[in-house]
């Protein structure tokens, strides 16, 4: 985003909210998991990456309640007492920034009151995690108010803002690569014990690119439930074997396949996906350390295949971009990213293939499913701070 840019949105924000104080700007990026899929809520291995994309949120403090927040990106705005602001929930799209401040009201006392802009280019439900996205930058943001927090304390406020406020159950993966990015880098994290590592994401002529299905998921928040509730059965029939672990992520492939036959079919196959896909994530980050892209193309269409045939969270249109994704030159891998059932793959090709993938693809796609796709070239970026 340009300089200019931010001008603009400094006059914008000086008109809705008035003169006074400079605001303060801060950045949270979006992100894309390359490999580690479904295994953050197992405490497994995930290894995701922060993109150039993200949200901007300008703050200052305000002499009085309400604190008011306003979205370009939505063109909404919404107030809450600052107080309360548990009390203040909406079912909009500011609960993800209401309950950061919901979660840090009950952890640090209640935050003064406020006012915020929200711009950005990130798209929204588009697999690339804007909700982490929000949540983060108005944690990040909170230093203009008085409120210093870690990236990992910004993420963890943010990952709670979601599961506790808005509802949404999800594993710390996303705020956690939002909050801890790393330019030129993946962020390798173990989801149960929280403990990470920047993986060096140096492949010479090799890109990214996330391409989308044009498919909104459906399905996501019943199916995703129901996948967390058989992972935690097979985890419970396969401690009865191999004795007490704390999650599937706890799991080795030598322990599953010890374990597998005490397992009715689809809590075997949830787990099989589970274990062999924390395997992968180890086995991704050999193949970037040795600097070997064909290798780590291999990685994410096992994952591919595990996602759709195991833990069955891909659909038509998914496995559509990936096997004509697959078919293109100078492609080494992709995978369905994201939670599954519509969303995007993520592709691992040259950078010299990149152009003719991006002209030849579109139409395959639209002739195989009838969507419209759309695609973005990523590389791994810094996590948010302020600018
Ligand atoms: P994803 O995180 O994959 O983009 P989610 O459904 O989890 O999709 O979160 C998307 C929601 O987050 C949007 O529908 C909107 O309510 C909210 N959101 C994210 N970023 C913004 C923003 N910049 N302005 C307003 N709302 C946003
Ligand atoms: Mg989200």
């Amino acid at each position: 985003m340009k300089a200019r840019e931010f001008a603009e949105r400094r006059r914008e924000f000086a008109a809705r909210f008035g003169s006074g104080d400079e605001p303060r700007l801060y950045f949270a990026p979006g992100r894309v998991n390359l490999i580690g899929e479904h295994t953050d809520y197992n405490g497994g291995l995930v290894l995701p990456l922060a993109i150039e994309r993200g949200t901007y949120v300008l703050m200052r403090r305000r002499e009085a309640p309400p604190t008011r927040l306003y979205s370009a990106v939505t063109s909404l705005e919404a107030e809450f007492d600052p107080r309360e602001p548990g009390a203040a929930r909406r079912g909009d799209w500011a609960d993800y920034a209401i309950g950061v401040f919901s979660i840090l009201a009950r952890e640090r006392g209640a935050p003064p009151p406020c006012e915020a802009l929200y711009f950005g280019d990130l798209p929204l439900e588009a697999g690339l995690s804007s909700s982490a996205s929000l949540e983060v930058a108005t944690a990040v943001a909170a230093s203009s108010l008085g409120i210093a927090l870690s990236p990992e304390e910004a993420a963890r406020v943010a990952w709670r803002a979601e599961n506790e406020f808005v509802g949404m159950e999800c594993g710390i993966m996303d705020q956690y690569a939002v909050a801890l990015g790393r330019e030129g880098h993946l962020l390798l994290l173990d989801c149960g014990t929280l403990a990470y590592r920047h993986v060096p994401f140096d492949l010479p002529g090799a890109s990214l690119v996330v391409s989308h299905t044009g498919l909104r998921r459906s399905l996501l928040a019943s199916e995703y439930n129901l996948r967390r509730r058989e992972c935690e059965q097979a985890l419970s029939l396969i401690a009865g074997v191999v004795g007490e672990r704390e999650n599937l992520g706890a799991v080795s492939p030598e322990e599953f396949e010890a374990a597998k036959d005490v397992l009715p079919e689809v809590p075997r196959m949830r787990a099989e996906h589970v274990v062999y896909e924390n395997a992968r994530v180890r086995e991704a980050c050999a193949a970037l350390a040795a600097g070997d892209p064909e290798e780590l193309g291999l990685l994410l269409n096992r994952s591919h295949a595990s996602l759709r045939d195991l833990f069955q969270v891909s659909c038509p249109e998914l496995d559509a971009l990936q096997e004509i994704s697959l078919r293109q030159p100078g492609v080494w891998g992709c995978r369905m990213t994201g939670a599954g059932f519509g969303g995007c793959v993520i592709v691992l090709l040259e950078e010299e293939a990149l152009a003719a993938y991006l002209d030849t693809v579109p139409e395959l796609y639209r002739r195989a499913t009838g969507r419209e796709p759309s695609f973005l070239a990523v590389s791994p970026s810094a996590g948010a701070r302020p600018l």
